[in-house]
């Protein structure tokens, strides 16, 4: 079920006449994912046997057949049925160590990230996440928003990164040193949510403010924040610490978000 509500917004008013495939309206791409087309046609072979059923029914004992019937019991029986396709499909490749993901780099150019897809695996692995899935592809494409670096989604096991995007070139300026905290933030952000489908955390450019021997720096509040503002680079003198001592604890969920933190 947890896949369904995520991934899928499964429109209840839709008429048993007008049911598609097409009207099932998906808020990821999990619909271009070949397993679920499978079963989309399994459902859709479901569908139409449990019609066949209903009416053969109706005419055997004898009652009337009115489409008010019929759609109850058509409704009833699709959420099922597709409720519990998704919630199988969704537990395949739960639980994955990430030593044992697959990453899929579709062209030379996205080996270029496997540095930071590395280090995510490296931090996640540390802590013994499991992730959702058991391989993910990375390409690397043009954009039209030179803005945004990178996209994934919950369940599609794709991140795309753009090679137009600012990050991108300076990325390519440090010879796509991890040490970049901007480009690794972003990667990290979005690894996390289609690895452990994770959400968003804090509003777009949301701070925190750190303390430490009396003085007051202002930092992003979590990997999971969006925007790309106040990273620390790994090699920054002042802030670099706190990649170890909070973002990837928190990103992993492992201590709580915090908006303020005090290190003496
Ligand atoms: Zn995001």
């Amino acid at each position: 079920m947890y896949a369904f509500e995520k991934c899928i917004k499964f429109d209840y008013e839709l008429t048993i006449s007008s049911f598609k495939k097409e009207e099932i309206k998906m808020d990821c791409s999990a619909l271009k994912n070949v397993r679920f087309q499978a079963f989309l046609t399994f459902f859709n072979y479901i569908f139409k046997q449990v019609l066949t059923w209903s009416v053969y029914i109706h005419k055997v004992k004898g009652l009337p057949y009115t489409t008010t019937n019929s759609t109850r019991e058509m409704k009833t029986t699709i959420y099922t049925l597709l409720s519990l396709l998704l919630a199988s499909c969704s537990l395949i490749d739960f639980n994955v160590a990430p030593e044992d993901l697959e990453v899929r780099y579709n062209s030379d150019e996205a080996v270029l990230l496997k540095p930071y897809v590395d280090k995510y695996l490296e931090e996640a692995s540390k802590r013994g996440i499991l992730l959702h899935h058991k391989s993910i592809d990375v390409f690397v494409e043009e954009s039209n928003d030179p803005e945004v670096l990178a996209k994934a989604c919950f369940y599609c096991r794709k991140l795309t990164v753009y090679n137009n995007s600012k990050v991108w070139r300076e990325m390519q300026r440090r010879s796509f040193d991890i040490d970049y905290g901007v480009g690794l933030k972003l990667l990290a952000h979005e690894l996390n949510h289609t690895l452990i489908d994770a959400d968003h955390r804090g509003v777009k450019g949301e701070t925190m403010s750190v303390i430490f021997d009396d003085q007051s720096e202002v930092a992003i509040l979590s990997l999971m924040t969006q925007g790309d503002n106040d990273i620390p680079d790994l090699r920054n003198e002042t802030l670099s610490f706190l990649w170890n001592e909070y973002y990837w604890d928190e990103l992993f969920e492992i201590i709580p978000t915090n908006k303020q933190l005090i290190f003496e």
